[in-house]
């Protein structure tokens, strides 16, 4: 198991630990504490950012009328939105340098779904929700790479891809900067190598046009790979063909083990299959059996170490909504 790429992540403030929210609190979050030092993170409040204080009035967003959405304050009668469009651009000019993003729900500028939309700038009439204005500047700026609000952190399943899309997206990073280092495409072919069984986990399709990319090796192949590699990571593995994977590997070991140690296996692969737990069950045995005997060629499979091992956990909400504010 090689060491993992430290992904570049951006970070709400506030769940970080500092007291920037409008009432002075912060909404420091537990996993974001324990991700943090495994990333490079870069954080913003884009309230704070615009110039607003702390404590500061209550901002909202309401309905232009047309599809959009205004931030405003009421209190002051204050339009805020091209502010905090321009500190957008600022903070979001290199986008490509992002691996991905956690951001706070329900808010006006960090949501990125679940922000309420009201009707106007007083009263309680509410027109929907939506992204707030920051969070809508991210999701566009990361084009596929992945962003998540705190809420659905706690629901195992989306923690679980959240982290392996940014962990390899990361690692895929690294050998994109050895090919132009080394001028060989030589570290894609080997990245390629090494994400087959996520990828046929994922979406088996892309993964076939991904190899066909790395085989031709013309030019602008590391773009056109690494923007297949955004599009296969975008959307949660596919359970069926995540445990056709597992059988695969489990098929190395099958001679070499007990009967109680298959059956543990096939015990987890059963629950994993039926969605009572993530793959990180079955695949921290298929790790264990790794390490125990040395299987080279799985050894370096990203689907058996997608992100560092301090990360796993089993807590789940079974949720993918955010905790009521
Ligand atoms: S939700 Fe966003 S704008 Fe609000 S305090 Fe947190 S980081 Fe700042």
């Amino acid at each position: 198991m090689r060491p993992h790429m430290k992904p570049v992540l951006l970070v709400s403030e506030c769940l970080a630990g500092t007291r920037c929210r409008y009432d002075g609190s912060s909404a420091e979050d537990p996993f974001v504490r324990r991700i943090m030092p495994f990333c490079e993170v870069r954080t913003a409040c884009p309230e704070t950012g615009i110039g607003l204080g702390v404590p500061r009035p209550p901002i909202r967003l309401v309905t232009d009328g047309s599809g959009g959405a205004l931030l405003v304050q009421p209190s002051t009668g204050m339009d805020l939105t091209a502010a905090m469009s321009a500190f957008c651009r600022q903070v979001l000019s290199d986008p490509g340098s992002l691996d991905g993003a956690v951001l706070k729900s329900r808010s006006p500028s960090c949501g990125i779904s679940d922000a309420r939309v009201f009707s106007g700038a007083d009263g309680p009439a509410r027109a929907g929700t939506g992204p707030g204005i920051f969070g809508r500047a991210v999701l566009e700026a990361m084009g596929g790479r992945p962003v998540i609000h705190e809420g659905r952190l706690s629901n195992l399943r989306l923690r679980e891809h959240f982290m392996t899309s940014l962990f390899t997206l990361a690692r895929f990073r690294s050998a994109e900067r050895e090919c132009s280092e080394r001028r060989s495409l030589g570290p894609l072919v080997s990245f390629h190598a090494s994400a087959k069984l996520l990828l046929s986990a994922y979406n088996r399709e892309e993964g076939r046009r991904m190899g066909r990319l790395v085989a031709d090796g013309g030019p602008g192949a590391e773009s056109a790979y690494r923007a297949a590699l955004v599009r296969a990571l975008a959307r949660p593995l596919r359970t069926g063909r995540a445990v056709d994977a597992l059988m695969h590997a489990f098929g190395y070991f099958k001679r070499d083990l007990s009967s109680a140690e298959k059956a543990l296996f096939l015990d987890s692969l059963e629950d994993f299959g039926a969605g009572r737990t993530a793959m990180g069950i079955p695949g921290a045995l298929i790790r264990s059996w790794i390490v125990r005997f040395g299987t080279a060629y799985l050894d370096d499979q990203i689907i058996f170490d997608p992100y560092p091992p301090a990360l796993a956990g089993t807590e789940d909400s079974a949720r993918g909504e955010a905790p009521p504010r």
